[in-house]
């Protein structure tokens, strides 16, 4: 517990490093846009790697461009445990979302460096690249490929708006950047650790510093088109009208029925309903609904898509529905040890905390598949986040990042390998 005490988070550093990256493809309107691999990108990277090399730590990159900055350990060839998140934005991005986890890991770095702690295991810090999927896709490129999720040569290939394929992003960053020691995909790694703004309303709405994140919640989406038969508004009698509406409503009202839980914990929206011809007078032969379903139990995602599909062949009548699913994953939990490590730093500091589930999907995710890992989530303004006015403070910076110190250190005194 004193030599927890010795590591002592820099504030004024802290506040000027994220000032100095916010101002990197600053948009005039407060946020910022550094989309994977371009050149805002890839000078948010040259400061980041100054920083690193001005403190003396090793710097690797691998195959998809994720980048490791290394503080080594009393035992110098030991799994390490990793800390990070990325830097890259959407179009209209705001100053934290990635950001601060890659700045916290670093701060964590120089903290235990100021304070002259020795750690077990190395200790790293990761830039992975493309979280956002905003100019190549898919999202969480840079981790899928390093856990083996996603093919290097898949991921290679995918081409942007902009007709330039990730192979030649990652030549034209590798031109601009220092040269970097080479690093292969899935490496062992002793734990992961991602600091990160929560991008939804709970911990500030709970006024806690800290959400503990037990896991990402799953995601399905599916279309949906109900087919009636299209027909005279005024002349076709109740019995004979197949009104694709009429069975829409039916199903909606159900989905909504079905997805509402006592705990608020099922999240189902239906973001578009397409009634078609769409003229005044004739009854509707057609609706196109979209709907996207979260859950955080995979039981309970599962009795939901099945429910879902027996709902849809039984308010249909006397029309039809289709089910398509567009996209389907798995809920994550994060490991055991990680969370506890979370639960009692945040505990000792005097953070008051929060056990949160994450809305939205991380690098994290990935990781998981590799090694026992997890999340610490930090509140921002009103639950914005993907939007330039995105917000928090150097107040809730700073517990994060003291936070993840702890369990950074703590996950690197432990010589077996953890359980997840
Ligand atoms: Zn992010």
């Amino acid at each position: 517990v004193i030599e927890a005490l010795a590591v002592r988070i820099d504030a004024d550093r802290l506040r000027a490093r994220h000032e100095a990256m916010s101002a990197i493809g600053a948009t005039g309107r407060g946020g910022i846009d550094r989309q994977a691999l371009t050149e805002a990108e890839i000078e948010a990277r040259a400061l980041v790697i100054d920083w690193a090399r001005s403190r003396g730590y090793a710097l690797s990159s691998d195959p998809i461009g994720n980048l490791f900055i290394r503080r080594p350990g009393r035992e110098r060839n030991a799994a390490p445990v990793l800390a990070g998140s990325h830097l890259d934005s959407q179009p209209n991005g705001g100053n934290f979302d990635g950001v601060y986890g890659v700045l916290a890991g670093l701060e964590v770095l120089e903290a235990l460096d100021d304070g002259a702690v020795e750690t077990d295991r190395p200790i790293e810090v990761v830039i992975w690249t493309n979280e956002e999927g905003a100019r190549f896709q898919p999202t969480t490129m840079g981790s899928a490929v390093y856990v083996g999720a996603l093919s290097l040569q898949q991921a290679l290939s995918a081409r942007g708006k902009d007709g330039m394929t990730v192979s030649e992003a990652l030549d034209f960053m590798r031109r601009k950047l220092p040269s970097c020691a080479p690093r292969a995909l899935a490496t062992p790694l002793h734990a992961y650790v991602e600091a990160h703004i929560e991008q939804g309303p709970i911990l500030e709405s709970a006024r806690r510093k800290i959400g503990v994140v037990l896991g990402i919640q799953g995601l399905r989406q599916y279309a949906i088109t109900v087919e009636g038969t299209e027909a005279h508004a005024g002349t076709t009698p109740r019995l004979r009208r197949r009104d694709a509406f009429v069975a829409a409503r039916r199903i909606a009202a159900e989905l909504d029925r079905v997805a509402t839980d006592a705990q608020d914990i099922a999240r189902l929206t239906i973001g578009r309903f397409d009634v078609s011809p769409g003229t005044t007078n004739t009854i509707p032969g057609k609706v196109a609904m979209t709907v996207d379903l979260r859950h955080p139990d995979q039981d309970e995602l599962d009795r939901l898509d099945r429910a879902i599909h027996e709902i849809c062949r039984k308010q249909a009548e006397p029309c039809s529905a289709s089910v398509e699913t567009l996209l389907a994953s798995r809920g994550v939990s994060f490991a055991g040890c990680v969370i506890e490590a979370v639960r009692e730093e945040a505990a000792r500091l005097g953070h008051g905390a929060l056990d949160i589930m994450s809305g939205a999907t991380h690098d994290a995710a990935f990781l998981t598949r590799l090694c026992p890992s997890g999340m610490i989530f930090v509140p921002c303004r009103d639950g914005i986040s993907h939007n330039e006015a995105e917000f928090t403070s150097l107040d809730d910076m700073i517990a994060g990042a003291e936070v993840l110190a702890g369990v950074v250190r703590r996950l690197s005194h432990i010589k077996a390998e953890l359980a997840a």
